[in-house]
């Protein structure tokens, strides 16, 4: 199937007169007829829903959904993206471990490596995206276990160069994972250029109607994790009679361990409900992003142009630094976001969002209705300046992400709002 009838067909087949769109499971038990069975399932040798902690029938319909999309063996639905960041790297790095990431990344999840998973033990190296791989095998050290990277960075708009990076992870046989929140499997589906796990905030894009805050991990079932780097792949799981994962679980080992130990033990659930929120959004993910894509490449065509614009980053338009990969990576379009910065700085930039009428200030984004944010004084507000520098990020910039309204009321809201700067 074709990605927009994976969209609308994957994940759940309706029996003879059973309900059209996936059902809604709001239960968070289930019912059994004998200890055995029970037994089983406690022991992961019986599959099945027990508990909706960590499976329901709803939720996996969605997760099936969502894996098939992005090519992978199985996923993992959580309570937020930051949750599919925190368990996708936890699954793998323990108290001595080390990572290394792109720089330009979401300022949340740069909170999250930076402060939180170091007080755990757990420490990060950020490296230039754009560095040479030599200048990011010199990262790397005994005891790095993973590579992460965004598609897409939020909010400066790089493009991630995942073949790059996958060679240095398997030359250092270690798994990439990236973080596919901006592209989506619409436009780019990692796995297909060696990204061993993707991760995804659902609040964007795949919900798409900014109703519901969610993540998911999918697994590519590619990385060989017997290689000796990983013992809790390979030894017994006491917790789980003697469970080993790679052998028990063959290509779906990291999937099922995230499930089975790490949602277990941390319990960043997704509500039923919020599955089912995603499941619509995914119906018409294809259809949105093309328009998001058009309506963005039309409005950073229009930034570019403006005298009162000092820089637009929107990696399909023509010479920005991004276009080859861009080409590359995302053929079909790139998002609804666009970073660029008016002339006049921080200032320049309060005095343009302040005047926009249509388009919302909010700390949202890839989503349905326009909006804007400063991420300098908000998202990425904690940052020094220092690592502000390093991400990418300037005072002025504004992180503009273009809706699905008609293009031409957004350009003149737009237009307006220069004019007043
Ligand atoms: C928003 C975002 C996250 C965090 O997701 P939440 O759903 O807000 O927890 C992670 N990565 C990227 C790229 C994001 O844009």
């Amino acid at each position: 199937m074709k990605i927009e009838t994976q969209c609308l067909h994957e994940g759940y087949i309706p029996g003879n007169g059973g309900a059209r769109v996936v059902p809604i499971y709001q239960s968070t038990t289930y019912k059994f007829d004998s200890t055995e069975h029970v037994k089983g399932l406690f022991d992961l040798t019986e599959e099945g829903h027990f508990y909706s902690r960590l499976s329901n029938p709803t939720v996996e319909a969605v997760e099936k959904k969502i894996a098939a999309m992005e090519g992978g063996v199985g996923a993992l639905m959580t309570s937020s993206g930051q949750a599919a960041s925190f368990i996708a790297l936890l699954n793998i790095l323990k108290c001595g471990d080390h990572f290394v990431s792109a720089a330009s990344i979401y300022g949340g999840t740069l909170n999250l490596f930076s402060v939180t998973m170091k007080r755990m033990g757990i420490e990060v190296t950020y490296v230039d995206g754009d560095a040479t791989e030599e200048e990011i095998q010199a990262a790397i050290k005994e005891n790095t276990r993973a590579l992460f990277g965004e598609t897409l960075s939020n909010p400066t708009m790089s493009v991630f160069d995942i073949e790059k990076f996958a060679r240095i992870a398997h030359k250092n046989q270690i798994p990439l994972i990236v973080d596919n929140t901006f592209a989506t499997p619409v436009l780019c589906r990692p796995i297909e250029f060696g990204a061993d796990i993707v991760t995804h905030s659902t609040t964007k894009y795949m919900d798409g109607h900014a109703v519901s805050v969610g993540g998911v991990i999918v697994d590519s079932g590619n990385f060989d994790w017997t290689n000796g780097k990983f013992p809790e792949f390979t030894q017994p799981d006491e917790s789980y009679h003697g469970v080993v994962y790679t052998r028990d679980f063959g290509k779906s080992a990291y999937i099922v361990k995230a499930r089975v130990q790490m949602m277990r033990d941390l319990g960043c659930t997704p509500s039923p409900q919020t599955a089912f929120y995603v499941n619509l959004g995914l119906e018409t993910l294809p259809m949105r992003i093309k328009t998001h894509c058009e309506n963005a490449k039309k409005a950073a065509e229009y930034l570019l142009a403006h005298d009162k614009v000092e820089w637009v980053n929107y990696p399909a338009l023509e010479g920005d630094k991004y276009k080859t990969l861009a080409e590359k990576y995302l053929p079909q379009g790139c998002s609804g976001v666009i970073a660029f910065s008016v002339k006049g700085g921080r200032e320049g930039g309060i005095k343009f969002i302040d005047s926009l009428k249509l388009i919302s200030l909010q700390v949202h984004v890839a989503d349905i209705r326009s909006c804007v944010l400063h991420p300098a004084s908000s998202t990425h507000r904690q940052l020094s300046d220092e690592q502000l520098k390093n991400a990418g990020i300037t005072p002025g910039l504004i992180r503009l992400s273009v809706g699905c309204e008609n293009i031409e009321d957004i350009i003149s809201d737009i237009e307006q709002a220069l004019s007043k700067v």
